[in-house]
């Protein structure tokens, strides 16, 4: 990675980046034991600017609860060393990644005495998608692999091991030269993307799924809601069919890395008019301007670093 900051967080300390390292015999490399969260600093109206910090944080405890990962931070200090980590790097944009997972002690599959290794990393992800995604939209395709069902995993948890599904997923949309996947549940209805949640558009109407749907529920996919009321839009919370996919006027994935991402194509069927339409383009427009601080009335989810240059 080249693209990372100087300094992280691990176990409540400032450390070099390079120091940010764990033993190969660690539980969570083996089992996939950790739970992790992904947020964005955007160069905001009035300065660095992280978006639903506190939700984030919230969402990590969550996902350790369920799988009752004891993380040994309070919620305002993982908030704290996110902030920090924003001034000592100097950062403007970045993405950043807390992690917490199960270090080195037992290999047994019950972690039983294993520490567990809380750490925070910020580094520069451009856009997810590949350039030219949130612009000019993206091809997807409908995975083979289907997302699990909540019986055997809690969706709503964001869980390291999980995410072995979504790179099945997402290796064969790229294997057969789409930008990303597109997975049904185990109903045969659709559940998400590799790493996205979905919205379609019909005649001025939003729909998008819901937990019983098999999917992370995702914090952009809340804020789009919450902009879509303020537009006085209909939001249809309900499982959504690939009949409605194919018949939709426009989709879009939504995600804290993907943002507003345009689908234009579904397995070489367009979608409307093979382009982004005027729906996606005025909420990814709304979206944007509201993680830089730029409509009012949202200020509750944006955490303005405090830096020379703004103070
Ligand atoms: N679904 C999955 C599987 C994801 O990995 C993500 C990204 N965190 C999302 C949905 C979108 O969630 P959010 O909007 O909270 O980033």
């Amino acid at each position: 990675m080249s693209n990372h900051s100087n300094l992280m967080w691990h176990n409540g300390k400032v450390i070099n980046w390079e120091d940010g390292t764990t033993h190969v015999m660690s539980h969570g490399l083996h089992y996939g034991s950790a739970v992790f969260e992904g947020i964005k600093c955007y160069n905001g109206s009035k300065g660095p600017t992280l978006f639903r910090l506190k939700d984030h944080i919230v969402r990590l405890f969550n996902s350790a609860n369920i799988h009752n990962i004891k993380i040994p931070f309070t919620v305002q200090e993982l908030i704290s060393a996110c902030e920090e980590l924003i001034i000592v790097n100097k950062i403007l944009n970045g993405y950043i990644r807390p992690i917490a997972f199960y270090g080195y002690d037992t290999l047994g599959v019950h972690p039983q005495q294993c520490p567990v290794t809380t750490s925070v990393a910020v580094f520069d992800w451009g856009e997810y998608l590949g350039k030219g995604a949130l612009e000019k939209g993206v091809r997807v395709t409908i995975s083979p692999w289907r997302k699990f069902h909540s019986s055997s995993f809690p969706t709503t948890a964001k869980a390291s091991g999980q995410y072995i599904n979504s790179m099945l997923a997402a290796r064969d949309a790229k294997e057969k030269g789409f930008d990303e996947a597109l997975l049904l549940n185990q109903e045969g209805t659709i559940a998400e993307g590799a790493g996205q949640n979905i919205f379609i558009v019909k005649d001025n109407q939003l729909h998008t799924n819901i937990e019983s749907s098999s999917i992370l529920m995702g914090i952009t996919r809340d804020t789009v809601i919450r902009i879509a009321e303020s537009q006085n839009m209909v939001i249809n919370l309900e499982s959504l069919s690939l009949g409605q996919l194919f018949s939709a006027d426009e989709v879009f994935f939504t995600g804290t890395a993907s943002e507003i991402t345009p689908i234009k194509e579904v397995d070489g069927r367009k979608i409307g008019e093979g382009q982004p339409g005027p729906i996606t383009r005025n909420i990814q427009k709304q979206y944007l301007d509201l993680v830089h601080g730029r409509i009012k009335g949202y200020e509750e989810w944006l955490t303005v670093i405090k830096t020379k240059d703004n103070d």
